[in-house]
C-alpha cells in the first residue's frame, strides 16, 4: 500500500508547544493522526503529552525550554519512521506585521521579516522563530510554511486599523491595529456563511478561549476586529485586561512606583478574569465559583459578557448587513451560560437565544442556537491546526 504524505503543524506559544501530524489523501482531506502538547516550559513541572491512536503518553521534561521540547517531539516522529513522509511543515506565526497577507513559504528573507516582527510580539514571535529554525535543521530540504495570525486581518480598511496618534508612529514604528486569531475567524466565518448558504454574508465572530477576540467579516474578508497592535487589546480575557484607558499606564506606574513594562506585564498576566475575580483565569472554575456564591467571580463573568456584547455591537458598523453571529473557542463552544448572557444583551440588534438549542449545542454538535425570530446565531468548533495544515498543503503544492 503506498504511504500517504504527511503535514506537520507546529504551534509554539509563549510557554507551550503544540504539534499535530496530518495524513493527506488525493481529495485533500486531512486527518489528524498524532498530536502533542508541551506545557509549562521553563518550569520544573514542564511536561510533554503525546497522543497517537487514542493513546496518551506523558513525558516529564523538567525545565525544558522550547528547543528541548520541539527536539523531543521531532526525535519521536523520526524514531517512528515518519520523517520521510512529511511533505511540509506549517508554523503558526503570531505576528506578520504588514509583510504578510497569506501563508508564505519560509526562506531566509521571510525568516528575517518574521524576526523583525519580534518587537511587536515579544512574548510569541521569538518562540515561533525557534520552531522554524529547528525544523529547518532537523528536516533539511522540507518546505516550511508560515501561517500568520495577523494575515486574515490585513484587509481591514485604514479607517479601522489606524489609531488617532501622530502619523509618524504609524509610518516609522508600525503602530496600527493588526488583529489576531485570524485563522480561526476566517474558518468560523466561512463555516457560518456556508451553513446559511449566504451569497453575501455579514458575519460577527467571537473567538473565546484563553485569549479572546471578535471580528466583523464581509464575504470572507475581515473588515474590523477587537485586538490591536498587540493581542492585549479588546475583550476581557483569562489573564489579559483587554482595552483600558491609555491614561491608566502612567497613573498606575506613578502610584505604584513601577515602570510601564511592569504595568504592561500586569495587564497581560494578572488582569482579565483572574484580576477581577481573584479566583481563576478559567471560565469553568468561575462559573462554579459563581454557583457557590462568589461575588467576585460573578462580577468577572458579568464584565466579560458586557464587554463582549458591547464589542460585537460596535463591530456591526463595519457590516453592510448583519446575517449571523458565530461563537467559537473553549468558552464559545462549551459555555451555553456565557453565550446566553452575552446574547441577552444584544436584543436591540435582533438577537434572541433559544434556550433548548443553546443547551444542546457545543463542541460535539455545531449548530444554530437562536430563536425563530432572531438573527441567526451559531456555535462552530474552531479548527486552527486543520486550517494551518490545509494552507500548508496548498502552499507546498503550488
Ligand atoms: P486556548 O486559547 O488556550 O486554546 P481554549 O480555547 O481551550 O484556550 O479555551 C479555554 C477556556 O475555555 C477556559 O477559560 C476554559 O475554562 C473554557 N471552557 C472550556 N470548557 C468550558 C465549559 N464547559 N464551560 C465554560 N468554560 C469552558
Amino acid at each position: 500500500m503506498p504511504t500517504k504524505p504527511l503535514i506537520l503543524v507546529l504551534n509554539c506559544g509563549s510557554s507551550s508547544v503544540k504539534f499535530s501530524l496530518f495524513d493527506t489523501d488525493e481529495t485533500g482531506e486531512l486527518l489528524e493522526i498524532q498530536s502533542g502538547l508541551a506545557e509549562r516550559l521553563g518550569q520544573p513541572e514542564a511536561q510533554l503529552k503525546l497522543r497517537a491512536k487514542k493513546e496518551t503518553d506523558t513525558l516529564e521534561i523538567a525545565e525544558a525550554d522550547h528547543e528541548r521540547a520541539i527536539t523531543t517531539i521531532l526525535d519521536r516522529l523520526r524514531d517512528d519512521g515518519l520523517f520521510e513522509r512529511i511533505v511540509g511543515i506549517g508554523h503558526r506565526v503570531v505576528h506578520g506585521g504588514e509583510f504578510f497577507s497569506g501563508p508564505t513559504t519560509i526562506d531566509d528573507d521571510v525568516l528575517n521579516q518574521i524576526e523583525s516582527c519580534n518587537r511587536l510580539a515579544p512574548l510569541h514571535n521569538p518562540a515561533n522563530v525557534v520552531g522554524i529554525q529547528l525544523t529547518q535543521k532537523m528536516l533539511p530540504g522540507k518546505p516550511n510554511v508560515a501561517v500568520f495570525d495577523t494575515a486574515f486581518h490585513q484587509t481591514l480598511p485604514a479607517s479601522a486599523y489606524r489609531y488617532a496618534v501622530p502619523n509618524s508612529w504609524y509610518t516609522d514604528l508600525g503602530v496600527r491595529k493588526y488583529g489576531f486569531h485570524g485563522t480561526s475567524h476566517q474558518y468560523v466565518s466561512s463555516v457560518a456563511a456556508q451553513q446559511l448558504d449566504l451569497q453575501t454574508a455579514g458575519v460577527l465572530t467571537a473567538h473565546l478561549g484563553n485569549g479572546c477576540s471578535a471580528a466583523a467579516v464581509v464575504n470572507g474578508t475581515s473588515v474590523d476586529t477587537s485586538m490591536g497592535l498587540t493581542p492585549l487589546d479588546g475583550l476581557v480575557m483569562g489573564t489579559r485586561s483587554g482595552s483600558v484607558d491609555p491614561g491608566l499606564h502612567q497613573y498606575v506606574a506613578t502610584q505604584l512606583g513601577i515602570d510601564v513594562a511592569a504595568v504592561t506585564a500586569s495587564l497581560n498576566a494578572e488582569s482579565g478574569l483572574l484580576g477581577l475575580s481573584e479566583v481563576s483565569n478559567d471560565m469553568r472554575t468561575l462559573i462554579e465559583a459563581e454557583g457557590d456564591g462568589d461575588v467576585n467571580a460573578s462580577l468577572a463573568i458579568e464584565v466579560f459578557c458586557y464587554r463582549l456584547a458591547k464589542e460585537l455591537a460596535g463591530l456591526t458598523v463595519a457590516l453592510p448587513h448583519l446575517d449571523v453571529l458565530a461563537f467559537t473557542g473553549g468558552i464559545g463552544e462549551n459555555s451555553s451560560a456565557i453565550r446566553k448572557r452575552t446574547v441577552d444583551l444584544l436584543g436591540v440588534l435582533g438577537f434572541e437565544i433559544d434556550d433548548v438549542a443553546n443547551s444542546q449545542n457545543g463542541s460535539e454538535s455545531n449548530g444554530f442556537i437562536h430563536a425563530a425570530s432572531s438573527v441567526p446565531i451559531l456555535v462552530v468548533e474552531t479548527a486552527e491546526e486543520q486550517m494551518i495544515a490545509a494552507q500548508t498543503l496548498n502552499t507546498v503544492a503550488l
